[in-house]
């Protein structure tokens, strides 16, 4: 059979990799005939419970699992990786300001990122999905030189699932019917979700779905909005589909989307009006193991006007955490 391939994953002992290790180990990233070793690390205080998650792993009898790592140390879990999922991260404590929490997480991006360039395979694909996740990616970059910039992404792909969900319900076609939707920008309530060129069975979905005020008005705030809803709903936060689309963006960026439209944050190439090195989402194609942006879409005045929107957040995070890069 074939070498196994060696994945990182942080926060092992939270909500999100309580799903999303298992789907790793059954093989929904890599593919069915691809054995896995996973390299788990958590904090110190977070051990024992990843023991625990470890010792489920091992009742599941995974074919494909051929070994798990668990560490506390950083160059440890990401010796050798081909792929990182950065799933912890510090979440806002109760009177924390917005820019503690930007610089507490960019505290533990920057020793991360600092491990993943010494430690990692050259060619290692990394997505972050801990919060922010966009500025998280962005700290994780710089502070890994040596690695190819555009192997850091961030995920956008919850919200772009979010989207097609919720414009598929509209339309009344199925989810796998609806192509070529764009999620621009930040993960974040400011993300843009673009249905312009959007199609269903062919036919243009705005044409289709023929009421632009429910797009603007509903659509797009309750995608920005859905994340706040599920904590509303659940009494806690989106877990399971977070992993899911953390699957659904690497199993794509592994194995390829087929020619379809998805959502990935990634270091700006200065097109659309980006600012080079900024990790915004945008629409890409995969293919070969390699993502390509999608070029020449046309930005119409109200896309603009959303775009700069999630833009200015993004850059007032990144000028928030400057001094710490230095
Ligand atoms: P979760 O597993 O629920 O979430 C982890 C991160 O994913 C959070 O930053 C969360 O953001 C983010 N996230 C991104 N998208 C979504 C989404 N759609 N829905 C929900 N979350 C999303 O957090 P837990 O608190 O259960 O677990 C975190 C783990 O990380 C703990 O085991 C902790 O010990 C570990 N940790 C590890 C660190 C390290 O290895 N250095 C550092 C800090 C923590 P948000 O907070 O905005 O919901």
């Amino acid at each position: 059979s074939k070498p196994a391939v060696r994945v990182a994953v942080t926060g092992a002992a939270g909500q999100i990799c309580y799903s999303l290790l298992f789907r790793i180990a059954n093989g929904d990233l890599f593919g069915k005939d691809q054995p896995v070793i996973l390299q788990l690390l958590d904090l110190p205080q977070a051990q024992k419970a990843v023991n625990g998650v470890v010792m489920e792993l091992e009742d599941c009898a995974f074919p494909l699992l051929s070994g798990v790592v668990v560490t506390d140390d950083p160059k440890t879990a990401f010796r050798d990786i081909d792929a990182a999922l950065l799933v912890g991260a510090r979440p806002r404590s109760q009177g924390m300001e917005r820019r503690d929490l930007l610089s507490a997480n960019a505290e533990i991006f920057k020793v991360q990122g600092r491990a993943l360039n010494e430690a990692a395979k050259r060619d290692v694909k990394v997505l972050v999905v801990g919060n922010p996740a966009n500025t998280n990616a962005y700290i994780t970059m710089k502070s890994a030189p040596d690695l190819p910039a555009g192997n850091i992404t961030a995920m956008l792909r919850l919200d772009h699932n979010r989207a097609v969900s919720q414009l598929a319900a509209k339309a009344g076609v199925g989810p796998a019917e609806i192509e070529k939707i764009a999620v621009w920008g930040n993960h974040s309530p400011t993300m843009y979700a673009d249905y312009r060129f959007a199609t269903a069975k062919g036919q243009p979905l705005p044409k289709l779905i023929n009421d632009e005020t429910w797009y603007r008005e509903t659509l797009i705030p309750t995608v920005g909005k859905r994340g706040g809803a599920i904590i509303e709903a659940r009494g806690a936060s989106s877990a399971a589909s977070a992993a899911n689309a953390a699957i659904d963006h690497m199993r794509d960026w592994v194995q390829g989307s087929n020619g379809r439209w998805v959502s990935m944050g990634v270091p700006s190439d200065g097109s659309y009006g980006i600012p080079e090195g900024i990790i915004f989402g945008v629409p890409v194609i995969c293919s070969g193991g390699k993502y390509e942006r999608v070029k020449g879409l046309e930005i119409d005045e109200f896309s603009r006007k959303m775009m700069d929107k999630t833009l200015a957040e993004l850059i007032e995070e990144r000028d928030a955490i400057a001094d710490l890069l230095k």
